[in-house]
């Protein structure tokens, strides 16, 4: 996942900001250090302060004639926006104290309006569409820029003018409230320790226990996977997977539908009978029935591998209690618990035993080792005081110039009112005229004994994103790394996935861990093998997922857990009556909403990608040029073209379907 808060508007500044800190003799952190808002009073001083500043550069803008440099002036804006308000929107996902998080939060609305009313400024508007462009990535840039005014409802008479303004607010502050139901809610299952048996020792033996001596657990991945995917006892497993799957519960369910009847007012309000309709003109998609066609061809693609796996898995199940294959029923907790069981006797791979082999931190600095080595840039840390004590800060620079480049913030444990997922925020984006560094932060939750090769995998996906944000080169802010079409904004993540399966790749690890262990390469052939046999019923979940989210923001935006019924109980497993995992779905309540089908989307273009890699994923030769082409050009030229200049063709799907049918 990526998060960038305000795509195609505006921009920012200024806060009061904490001194510049360099280590004592290598690189400083590019540009101003990440403020102080470590108390609920500086988040809304810096909230005051950065508003008043964006307004005064409004009216600035305002008087700027639209001349050819108009677009740089409007980028200008942009980024002091940006400033004002992308710190105080990460820092809400993340602080450690709930009174920072909610004066964070109250911010965070009267951005958006302000953001809204700045969308619907018809000076600029009628300023942009006068300007004129001096070359191609001006004409992009002012496009992408007449198109989101007129997305904001610039070109509406005033009353539905009035009335988008309303529902866009309405809607930041509903997918707020999704987000906190979840990220507050500390929820804990309850287990005997004889129920986790299976589940590793170390993972709760030194939890909280309640009175009657159980231990609790919460819904954190390390926490959750462990038990569904190795405790012995059934109970234990359905017990943990339907708190993970009612997480949220019916109060997020009633948000989602009103999200989702909102977006589509405001659909409506363009003309639009859908919000996937009024989303997709603006994609790589172009449309709804492109999108849908496309799920269509991925979900005959998949139903043979998952229906096998299904089956392995059930069978692996009366095996595994010695009863009749018929007398069998596969259960949806009974999935990882069983792909797991089936991974270790068919490829004698636990994903527990790789745990000791890649510690988080050496994690961290082996997925920065493999950018080192293919894109020629150097990560290192420096000190910065963050919103908590171990988070980190990054410098990064270009190797062969010691030029900085751009700052990497990175938070890698989880801990209660943290934000659960994988993400990247991209607070700050690069312009090259002006010479902006761009900072982000990298958010992730890993147990702190190690990650399986899963999870190293996860994080490279997220410090993909990263690198698309600290390599951007582009000319504008607005245009920056990750500013790109939604569909294709996972690409570049996705192309680095199967990274950390290669030889090659792995032996980078003992350059930044002389002292742990080489993983065995038989080891991690099993990884690969094993991880070949579920991607029929994985792929068949992710299309389950898009083609929900399509459904939902389609003409008569349903109601969400009616849908969700009637979409799960198609599919093989069925629903399981009580769950209602839409109701933690954070992706399609916030910024994937109609989105989703992306993720498949990207990862056919990522698999196209890798082709250019083929037999030397650390081509540092190979790798300049995706850095100069792909990730340095950000927004500011269409994917297609990118991925066309990069490979020398045109895109093909080929790579994807032939990896599925293998
Ligand atoms: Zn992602």
């Amino acid at each position: 996942m990526q998060i960038s808060w305000f795509r195609a508007s505006l921009a920012v500044s200024a806060i009061v900001l904490a001194p510049l800190v360099r280590a004592a003799d290598g690189p400083a952190w590019p540009g101003p250090a990440f403020p102080d808002l470590r108390t609920a009073g500086q988040v809304k001083l810096a909230c005051d302060s950065g508003m008043r500043q964006a307004a005064a550069a409004l009216r600035r803008l305002e008087a700027v004639a639209p001349s050819a440099g108009w677009i740089a002036q409007y980028d200008a804006f942009y980024a002091v926006t940006e400033d004002a308000h992308g710190p105080v929107e990460f820092i809400r996902h993340v602080h450690p104290d709930p009174k920072v998080r909610d004066a964070a939060e109250a911010c965070e609305l009267r951005w958006q309006d302000f953001l809204t009313r700045v969308g619907q400024n018809e000076r600029l508007y009628r300023a942009a569409r006068a300007a004129e462009p001096a070359d191609d990535i001006d004409r992009e840039a002012l496009r992408q820029t007449i198109e989101a005014f007129e997305d904001s409802g610039v070109g509406l008479p005033p009353a539905r003018r009035a009335r988008a303004r309303e529902l866009a607010n309405r809607i930041s502050a509903l997918g707020q409230q999704f987000d906190k139901t979840i990220r507050d809610s500390a929820t804990r299952v309850a287990f005997t320790p004889a129920e986790l048996v299976g589940v590793p020792a170390s993972l709760w033996q030194g939890a909280r226990r309640d009175a009657q001596g159980r231990v609790l657990l919460g819904l954190d991945y390390p926490s959750y996977y462990p038990v569904v995917e190795h405790a012995q006892s059934p109970a234990a497993r359905e017990r943990m997977w339907r708190a993970k799957m009612t997480e949220g519960g019916a109060a997020n369910i009633k948000l989602l539908g009103e999200i989702t009847r909102l977006r589509r007012d405001y659909a409506r309000l363009f003309g639009f009978d859908s919000y996937a309709d009024f989303m997709l003109r603006r994609r790589m998609a172009r449309d709804t029935a492109s999108a849908q066609r496309f799920l269509d061809d991925v979900q005959q693609a998949v139903r043979a591998g998952e229906q096998r796996d299904l089956a392995a898995l059930r069978e692996a199940k009366a095996r595994h209690l010695d009863q009749p294959l018929e007398k069998t029923t596969l259960e949806r907790w009974d999935v990882l618990f069983y792909t797991e069981r089936l991974r270790k006797e068919r490829f004698t791979v636990d994903e527990e035993s790789f745990r000791p082999y890649f510690p988080p931190q050496e994690s961290l600095q082996f997925v920065m080792r493999i950018a080192e080595t293919m894109f020629g840039v150097r990560y290192t840390p420096v000190p910065a005081r963050l919103w908590h004590p171990e988070a980190q800060a990054y410098a990064v620079s270009d190797a062969a110039t010691g030029k900085p480049l751009a700052g990497l913030m990175v938070d890698l444990y989880p801990r209660d009112g943290k934000y659960g997922h994988a993400a990247v925020w991209s607070y700050r984006s690069g312009s090259t005229l002006t010479g902006r560094l761009p900072q982000a932060a990298l958010v992730v939750n890993f147990d702190r004994k190690g990650l399986t090769i899963d999870e190293l995998d996860t994080l490279l996906h997220e410090f993909g994103h990263a690198l698309h944000a600290n390599l951007s080169a582009t000319r504008y802010a607005l245009n920056a790394g990750t500013s790109t079409q939604q569909d294709f904004v996972e690409a570049p993540s996705q192309m680095l996935e199967d990274w950390v399966f290669d030889r090659p790749v792995l032996k980078l690890f003992a350059e930044v861990c002389p002292r742990c262990e080489p993983v065995p390469d038989e080891l991690v052939e099993k990884a690969r093998a094993a991880r070949e046999f579920t991607k029929g019923s994985l792929t068949a979940r992710q299309h389950l997922y898009a083609a929900y989210d399509l459904a939902l923001h389609g003409p008569d935006a349903p109601e969400p857990m009616a849908l969700w019924q009637r979409m799960e109980g198609a599919t093989p497993l069925g629903h399981v009556r009580g769950t209602m995992f839409p109701a933690a779905f954070s992706h399609v309540a916030g910024g994937y909403g109609a989105g989703y089908y992306g993720y498949l989307w990207s990862l056919v273009v990522a698999m196209d990608l890798r082709t250019a890699f083929a037999g030397k994923r650390l081509d540092a030769t190979v790798g300049r040029r995706y850095r100069d082409i792909v990730l340095g050009e950000g927004g500011q030229r269409p994917p297609q073209q990118l991925v066309h200049d990069f490979l020398g063709r045109d895109t093909s799907p080929k790579a994807f379907y032939d990896y599925l049918a293998r």
